[in-house]
């Protein structure tokens, strides 16, 4: 490194308001750079070697902080942080050529690591500020059970569950598209602490009913799913630990003139009522459109399938996709979206038009192809559009 190199380095953080406390990031880096508190997760910089390999697996992009630095910022001090540091004005002329060429290398790397899984993340520019990491582990905030209610046929496989957690006194705030941490009592078969498991939040800001201070999830029982399962059987009356709220960019447009375009699969849906009924309440003659595309093995088995078909369609157009109905071919969302081109067309033309994605993590490439298809029949670059998408927080992706 040359000499003027040396006056300065570049410090890989990880932003403690966004960050989820997963330990995916921990778990992930190979020299052991990474570590936590009871508080934050950090990056030792004397360990630090820019590898990258921790950045793509970060479910929430709170991993990928940088700051152009003097001297590093020790571990204890990123402990005692509630929010990254403001970056200091440093002269360029003492960066010399190394860090440009670690930025580079950085860029490539991050690209090729979030290709697919929705780039890096920016919040639509009308979200309204989202509260985050307000309750942890050590620190959660107790729920009791509003209500359980089931959502699918008798008939499906499995059965989906509409559940209301109330929060009593406690402040609680959420954003439609936020997620919520459920921390189960008791050890695992190993005897540690359970993991705490991520779920939608499927109500909108101001309650289940309009200013009540509850949240509803909507959870899919799993066969070896220990946390869905333990949710599913709550009884009303139980009392749930729960952590976050998490997620400070798949946040709606507060904007009624916005177009937003929901496309997901099975209980990838919870935010999407959320959003739905944020808009119903608050906005009910919004100009801009609402499309939902929404794929389900049968309608038996896609949650609020009564609901929605009461909500007008000029509040919300609905194209279901059912990919389980014996004797009929197999249909996906993207299927939905091809047979309704010009009409998706029409929207991407607009730069008032937000794309949200949310569900099995195998729907995003089908998704992304009939973008691009239906981009082309109209002349569109669907790749450059979606990059401007992303940067402009009008593009958003969160599938598991
Ligand atoms: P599911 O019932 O297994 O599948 C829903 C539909 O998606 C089925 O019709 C399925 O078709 C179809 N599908 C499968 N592969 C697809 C592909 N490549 N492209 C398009 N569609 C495809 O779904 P689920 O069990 O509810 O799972 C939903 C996912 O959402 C989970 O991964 C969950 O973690 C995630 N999620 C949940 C929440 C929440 O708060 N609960 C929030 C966000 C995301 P087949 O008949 O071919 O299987």
């Amino acid at each position: 490194m040359s000499a003027a190199a040396a006056e300065v380095l570049k410090q890989h953080l990880i932003d403690p308001e966004v960050c989820i406390r997963c330990n995916t990031c921990e778990e992930t880096c190979p020299v052991g750079a990474i570590t936590h508190d009871s508080n934050n997760y950090v990056v030792d910089a004397s360990k630090c070697n820019f590898c990258m390999d921790c950045i793509s697996p970060c479910p929430t992009g709170s991993i990928d902080n940088w700051r152009v630095v003097k001297s590093a910022w020790g571990i204890d001090e990123q402990f005692g942080w509630s929010e990254l540091p403001v970056q200091e004005a440093i002269a360029p002329a003492a960066t010399g050529g190394q860090l440009e060429a670690i930025d580079v290398e950085a860029q490539a790397l991050i690209a090729e690591a979030q290709n697919g899984a929705g780039g890096r993340a920016v919040a639509a520019s009308s979200a309204a500020k989202p509260s985050v990491n307000l309750f942890n582990r050590d620190r959660p905030a107790m729920a009791i059970v509003a209500g359980n209610f089931c959502l699918t046929d008798e008939s499906a496989d499995n059965d989906v569950r509409h559940i209301i957690l109330d929060f009593g006194d406690t402040r609680f705030p959420v954003l439609e598209g936020q997620s919520v941490g459920i921390v189960m009592a008791g050890l695992d078969g190993n005897g540690a602490p359970h993991p705490i498991r991520l779920y939608s939040v499927a109500s909108p800001r101001h309650g289940e009913r309009p200013n009540t201070n509850n949240i509803a999830l909507t959870v899919k029982r799993d066969g070896p799913g220990l946390c869905s399962n333990y949710l599913c059987d709550l009884k009303k009356g139980d009392r749930v630990a729960v952590t976050g709220p998490f997620g400070a960019t798949f946040l709606m447009p507060n904007d009624s003139s916005a177009n937003i375009i929901m496309i997901c699969t099975g209980t990838g849906s919870a935010p999407f009522r959320g959003f739905t009924e944020w808009r119903r309440r608050m906005m009910p003659e919004a100009q801009g459109r609402m499309l939902l595309f929404f794929g389900a093995r049968r309608p038996e088995e896609l949650p609020y399938f009564g609901p929605l078909q009461k909500v007008p369609e000029t509040l919300l157009g609905k194209y279901f996709a059912y990919s389980r109905i014996a004797g009929e071919r197999k249909i996906y969302v993207q299927d939905r979206m091809r047979e309704q081109s010009p009409l998706l067309a029409g929207l991407l033309k607009s730069g008032a038009t937000h794309i949200y994605v949310c569900g099995l993590k195998g729907m995003e490439q089908g998704v992304d192809a009939a973008l691009d298809d239906i981009c082309r029949g109209e002349g569109m670059a669907w790749r450059e559009l979606r990059e401007s998408m992303r940067n402009e927080g009008r593009y958003h992706v969160e599938t598991y």
